[in-house]
């Protein structure tokens, strides 16, 4: 084992010489400075040696039969495997030695005869060294350049799925780079990078975005104007911008959502195209207002409905009751309305009950009273913060409305015209107390004001033991 370690560790020399003589002091030379040596007496000959197993270094001679020295070396050089062996040329002192030819050729370095032994084995030495240093450069090259190769070849595969990612992204990818003026202060952003949606809503092109500003004038950045300062938040104060933001322009229409994370000195923004979901939430919201308002109001008269009273009568109740407030009633009654459906007809009866609904409404005016529909040809009127008096006044209001409308109702008997009864009642809410007592004080007024004959107001106060 150990000595096929060592005659691989051996180093090689081939001597091409047609001197058997030369041959002979330069093998033992060699040999008993432990190289492997082989011999070779013509160019041929050492050729057919040299495939059969490189030698690690050649001592060559010039003066060669048939094929001389240069022309072995013009061979070996034009080959791959052998055109690293080192070329020693060895010539005569008196013969003729174009040194700029050996080197021209390949050779590294020559000895002339006849030798001095300590040059021959220092310059096989030297040479054998050199091509020791330059086989491990290479090798250190070589290992160096597969490194590089496979980084290169990482680099482009991430670069690759970098790419492939962003434009197969149906949201628009784009990172921007911070532009400060002397102080510090960013002054706008920067295009790095913008995938393909990125590029086409802004109207430009990847790489026509590239370096690009974002908010001077002439630039694709008017989509954002506007969000320069929430931008500027994002890259000093590392926060995330989520935002909802319409955008319209005479070539653009559109809500986007958006999401900016610092990066660097600047922030990766992602924005999506968001106007069908908007579009949708709109609609919805619309219809939900229409079903809200169409829940409240009653279809016939047009005014709030007796769900809304219910409603909007315990609200107030409380809130009332909290502030120590008065809160007021009214309830109106059409007077013989029966006898006017009997008279004019069902449908008049309802054009009727709109045309009173209407005056009612007119008649109040503050935004916190509301009139109601209270069922059939009554009415309600809820009247916050307001006294027993304030009420009849607009009670009063309630009955000149509808004396101005002048509606004929021959059978009433108490008048020509359409009239109301009307009951008031106020009180200042406990919440100990039911609401009930409240309206229930307003009924019996009404019901006085019916006792009375009709066509007018009666005010009763809650009496104390029903709260
Ligand atoms: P009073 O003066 O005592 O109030 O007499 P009245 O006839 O008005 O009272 P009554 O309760 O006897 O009759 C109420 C009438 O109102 C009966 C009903 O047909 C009518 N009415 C209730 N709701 C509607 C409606 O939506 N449309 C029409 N046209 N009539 C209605
Ligand atoms: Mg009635
Ligand atoms: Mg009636």
């Amino acid at each position: 084992m150990s000595t096929k370690h060592n005659e691989k560790l051996q180093e090689s020399i081939l001597i091409v010489d047609d001197l058997p003589d030369n041959i002979r002091l330069l093998s033992s030379l060699l040999s008993s400075h432990g190289y492997e040596v082989n011999s070779a007496t013509d160019g041929e000959m050492a050729l057919s040696i040299i495939k059969a197993k490189c030698p690690d270094l050649i001592l060559l001679d010039i003066m060669l039969p048939m094929m001389d020295g240069y022309q072995v070396c013009r061979v070996l050089k034009s080959q791959e495997a052998t055109q690293h062996i080192p070329i020693i040329f060895l010539s005569g002192l008196d013969s003729e030695f174009d040194k700029l030819e050996a080197f021209k050729v390949g050779g590294i370095d020559y000895i002339t005869k006849p030798f001095f032994v300590e040059e021959v084995v220092f310059r096989v030495k030297a040479q054998l060294a050199t091509m020791k240093q330059q086989q491990k450069f290479r090798q250190i090259l070589g290992e160096e350049v597969a490194e590089r190769q496979i980084a290169e070849r990482e680099l482009n595969r991430s670069r690759a799925l970098l790419t492939g990612v962003l434009n197969s992204s149906l949201d628009g990818v784009a990172a921007f780079e911070a532009i400060r003026d002397r102080q510090g202060q960013i002054t706008d952003f920067r295009w790095l990078i913008a995938n393909p949606v990125a590029a086409m809503t802004v109207g430009g092109t990847t790489e026509s975005l590239k370096g690009k500003r974002l908010f001077v004038e002439e630039s694709p950045g008017h989509l954002f104007d506007g969000l320069f300062n929430l931008f500027v938040q994002v890259v000093e104060t590392c926060t995330v911008l989520e935002q909802e933001y319409y955008y319209k322009s005479s070539s653009l229409t559109a809500w986007f959502q958006i999401v900016a994370v610092k990066l660097g000195d600047g922030f990766a923004m992602t924005f999506r195209d968001i106007s069908d979901r908007k579009q949708i939430e709109i609609t919805l919201k619309k219809a939900n207002l229409r079903l809200t308002y169409q829940a409240n109001i009653d279809s016939l008269t047009q005014i709030a409905n007796r769900r809304r009273f219910d409603e909007y009568f315990t609200q107030e109740w409380s809130r009332c009751a909290r502030d120590q407030e008065y809160l007021s009633l009214i309830l109106c009654d059409v007077d013989y309305f029966k006898a006017y459906n009997d008279t004019y007809g069902h449908q008049a009866g309802d054009n009727c009950l709109y045309e009173v609904a209407q005056a009612i409404e007119r008649a109040v005016k503050r935004p916190a009273d509301i009139a109601f529909r209270y069922g059939g040809e009554e009415f309600a009127v809820i009247l916050p913060h307001t006294k027993g008096q304030g009420a009849i006044t607009v009670a009063e209001e309630i009955q000149e409305q509808i004396q101005d409308l002048q509606i004929l109702h021959h059978s009433s008997q108490v008048d020509q015209i359409i009239s109301l009864s009307l009951g008031v009642s106020s009180i200042i809410p406990d919440t100990s107390s039911s609401p009930h007592t409240l309206i229930s004080a307003a009924d019996n007024a009404l019901y006085d004001a019916k006792l009375k004959g009709r066509n007018c107001i009666i005010y009763k106060p809650v009496k104390s033991g029903h709260c």
